[in-house]
């Protein structure tokens, strides 16, 4: 029978079922950040060991500093979040885990690490406790976030209980326009499906658009799967994905790598096979996308106006619209580029890649930051080959601070916060109320966008530069 990417991986991961027909399936890698904490405290309660740590990874992410790193751990001047990134040194030693610590040369955003480093493969079912999971899946790999209670569970048996998610295809074809990057793919699909729009769904991304896109871009396309409510995003594995993979850390090499090679080669949909839903999107109609509002949804291209949510029918809608522009300070009708920014964010596991700091970098290039802007490189591999190719000297010389590697500013609980009333340009995945800090305003965008607002200090078409 005709099969989908995911039902592939799926069926050969099945353990066995339960009663209630929910699957056992097998992990094979299981990635932990500071939050695990809870995770291992309950295992520790259950008098339980870890099932196989030889197949989990730990990184510092969520709580690292992005600046004065050079005291490691002894160095981070919040109690908390040393607590936090000494517990899980701890706890990483404990039971045999391979632990890439805030000194690491290899250290990094889990999502931006893990597969720089060649963990993340084709076909892998791939767990972590956090939702942007889903990036993984740009390698043609089964990865989704799971809550405490099921890494614990994890941890304990490397097996994983679930309900079958539905198929969903989104295929969009065509060449994408000058100045238009992976992030307004990824925004225009979610302001057309909305945030509910794949909930229980694996949506598998498809078409000639996504085939000419390297990694990097998949992965910005993947990770943001969640916001679309989607359990996971996934890409089949192809030529790119394999010259992206081949020589990498962790990445099988001569014969195994052959016998991988052979494997991942299957993984693709068969042709015949059949999507519980699908939908397509032309690229070429696509333009830069900027958010408005709280949730990523509300979003539309930086040509048009703030939506009035008066020309709405639907009242729960109209209703968080108006919530919506109230807590962002628009007034329906504005135009998106003239809104003016008090801070530009550039990093995060959505777009701290190295491919993402080049489109930042060629639009700072030579222009003057006019309000705040802070460049945190998603892994500190991206930060030194950011640095080889010069990429931090064109934004110092710009005026952009250039910061270690970490969530930053995405989430904000290092330390680095977006002020309350204050509007930030953020390359992130979300846009929640408070989520950069209380109060503070957030529009998402993609990297070159982000670096047009720093340079005129509103939302800027980038394609003007
Ligand atoms: S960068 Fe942001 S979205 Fe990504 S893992 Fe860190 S906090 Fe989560």
């Amino acid at each position: 029978m005709a099969r989908t990417l995911f039902e592939k991986i799926w069926d050969r991961h099945v353990v066995t079922h339960g009663s209630g027909g929910d699957a056992l399936l097998y992990v094979d890698r299981h990635y932990l950040h500071e939050g695990s904490f809870h995770a291992f405290n309950a295992l520790a309660g259950a008098g339980r060991g870890v099932r196989k740590p030889a197949q989990c990874f730990a990184f510092d992410d969520h709580y690292v500093p992005t600046a004065g790193r050079e005291r490691g751990s002894a160095g981070v001047a919040d109690e908390e979040a040393r607590g936090l990134i000494e517990n899980i040194a701890r706890n990483t030693a404990r039971h045999g885990i391979r632990h890439f610590h805030i000194d690491d040369p290899r250290q990094g955003i889990i999502h931006v690490a893990a597969p720089e480093l060649g963990l993340t493969l084709p076909g892998f079912v791939i767990n972590c406790g956090d939702s942007h999971t889903s990036t993984h899946g740009a390698v043609g790999a089964l990865a989704f976030g799971i809550g405490a209670s099921q890494v614990k569970q994890v941890l304990a048996t490397q097996c994983i209980w679930q309900k079958k998610p539905r198929t969903m295809r989104i295929s969009i074809d065509g060449a994408l326009g000058a100045g238009v990057s992976a992030k307004d793919v990824i925004l225009a699909i979610i302001a057309r499906i909305g945030i509910g729009g794949a909930q229980g769904h694996v949506i598998e991304y498809a078409g000639s658009t996504i085939r000419a896109l390297g990694m990097e871009a998949r992965m910005t396309i993947c990770n943001m799967s969640i916001e679309a409510g989607a359990r996971a995003g996934m890409i089949a594995p192809d030529d790119t994905t394999y010259a992206f993979l081949a020589g990498r850390h962790f990445a099988p090499s001569a014969a195994a790598w052959e016998a991988a090679l052979g494997y991942w080669r299957s993984l693709p949909s068969d042709s015949d096979a059949r999507f519980d839903r699908e939908v397509g999107l032309d690229a070429a109609a696509l333009e830069p996308m900027v958010t408005w509002g709280t949730n990523p949804e509300e979003g539309a291209a930086v040509t048009a106006v703030v939506p009035d949510p008066a020309s709405v029918a639907d009242p729960l809608r109209r209703e968080r619209m108006q919530s919506s522009l109230a807590y962002m300070g628009l007034t329906p009708g504005m135009a998106i580029d003239a809104i003016a920014v008090d801070r530009v964010f550039i990093g995060s596991c959505t777009n701290g890649r190295l491919d993402d700091l080049r489109a930042a970098a060629a639009v700072a290039k030579g222009r003057t930051a006019v309000v705040p802007a802070m460049v945190s490189p998603g892994s500190r591999g991206v930060k030194l080959a950011a640095e080889a190719e010069g990429l931090d000297r064109v934004f110092r010389d710009a005026g952009f601070e250039w910061r270690d590697a970490g969530c930053s500013m995405c989430v904000g609980i290092n330390g680095d916060q977006v002020g309350s009333g204050e509007r930030c340009a953020s390359t992130s995945n979300r846009n929640f109320e408070g989520r950069q800090g209380k109060g503070a305003r957030t529009h998402l965008m993609g990297p070159a966008m982000a670096a047009a607002a720093a340079v005129t200090g509103r939302i800027t078409d980038v394609r003007r530069l």
